[in-house]
């Protein structure tokens, strides 16, 4: 980005941030594209250090991410990381041993095995609540605890937290927020604003959007919280590398297109889902009878582009998973293809059965991440693949 740009980037509207970022060319020859930078280290003329001098403290091809994704949610530092579990680890690094952790209990999986199994090994104890009833949260804060996590919508349940009430929490017992943004994206859900001191990303979702590379993403617009994440990440050398940086950052720049696309399909076929016989339920913030519509509106922009639906029959699941044919079956979503998951053995594999049933995920769920293909086409394959 231009100098002069970058003094208005914050009149900047969406579509033209994910366009331009921080950077939108090469200071030194003018290249349409930041390079790649793959050097480890650089020269220090006269032994005086300059900008860089090593590539875990700092590589510009890296930075243009984490510039972009400070501009995108409205936050003064951004960190880019190897995945979104890095971006996680890197992030609850800011606490410390003895500290105590208040999570959402319907969490993406990997977080859940994180934050349950390498977390409390670290000295810190995490309890999991239902984060969408405030009282309960309130209830399970103890003298030691210090932040909360929370995801919203939950994966895959959908659940919807209200930060504002998380957020009056936290304030009235100086603890942090962590949110965790992947689902929505900052062009649906912009936490910061709403008072969330740290917001992630799994930017190997939507921001890349193409199932082409794993990075994660962290953002804050507090400077001493800026300061404990850089520090962290350089000291533990948690970084994303720099050709992962420039495919995430090409990614970026097509967001709004994707995932308005994607949003308008994932619609279309929640209504058609609903009205299928072999369907019991689709779990879909759009649909004018979800139970928390009004919250997640509150707070967000639009439904997304993933949706969940449960079968009547658990049964026909393996039929399902036979017969369909445009989605690939697997544990991810937000790319630009349809992304079929069974979440019970993929996404959420790690977490206990007795923990799934706990929390609803029942083996009849199936989320599905709809991507920018023909709708038309994708709801003839879905029919054709409901079929008892
Ligand atoms: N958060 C959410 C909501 C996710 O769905 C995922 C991955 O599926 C992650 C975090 C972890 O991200 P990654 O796979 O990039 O480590």
């Amino acid at each position: 980005m231009s100098e002069d740009l970058k003094t208005c980037s914050k009149d900047l509207r969406p579509a033209t941030l994910l366009v331009h970022q921080g950077r939108d060319r090469d200071p030194f020859t003018g290249a349409a594209t930041v390079p790649i930078y793959t050097a480890s280290t650089y020269h220090q003329p006269g032994g005086q250090g300059g900008a860089y001098d090593y590539a875990r403290s700092g590589n510009p091809s890296r930075e243009q991410v984490e510039d972009a994704i400070a501009l995108l949610e409205g936050g003064t530092a951004g960190f880019a990381y190897a995945s979104g579990m890095a971006a996680i680890a890197g992030s609850l690094a800011l606490l410390e041993s003895g500290d105590h952790l208040l999570a959402s209990a319907d969490l993406y999986g990997g977080s859940f095995r994180y934050l349950s199994s390498v977390l409390p090994r670290q000295g810190i104890a995490v309890d999991f609540v239902d984060t969408t009833d405030g009282a309960r949260v309130a209830e399970a804060i103890r003298p030691e605890t210090r932040a909360i996590f929370i995801e919203t919508p939950s994966n895959p349940l959908f659940r919807i937290t209200s930060l504002q009430e998380m957020v009056t929490l936290a304030q009235t017992h100086d603890l942090l927020t962590f949110l965790d943004n992947t689902f929505m994206t900052p062009l649906l859900l912009r936490p910061l604003e709403l008072g969330i001191d740290v917001v992630i990303h799994s930017a190997t979702k939507f921001l890349g959007g193409h199932s082409d590379l794993l990075a994660g993403l962290a953002v804050t617009a507090d400077p001493e919280l800026a300061r404990g994440l850089k520090y962290y990440q350089n000291a533990a050398g948690n970084v994303l590398a720099p050709f992962d940086a420039f495919m995430l950052s090409r990614g970026i720049k097509t967001l709004k297109v994707r995932l308005e696309a994607a949003q308008t399909s994932a619609a279309t076929l929640a209504e058609r889902l609903l009205d299928h016989p072999a369907i019991e339920e689709v779990l879909y913030p759009g649909l004018a009878g979800f139970p928390q519509r009004e919250r997640h509106f509150a707070q967000a922009s639009g439904p997304g582009a993933v949706l969940s639906f449960v079968l009547r029959d658990p049964a026909q699941v393996g039929d399902l998973l036979q017969r369909i044919r445009l989605p690939i079956i697997a544990p991810s979503l937000g790319g630009v293809e349809t992304i079929l998951t069974h979440c019970w053995s993929m996404s959420h594999a790690a977490v206990p059965e007795a923990v799934k049933r706990n929390i609803g995920l029942s083996p009849g769920l199936l989320r599905l991440s709809v991507g920018i293909e023909d709708v038309e086409d994708l709801w003839l394959d879905l029919a054709q693949a409901l079929e008892v």
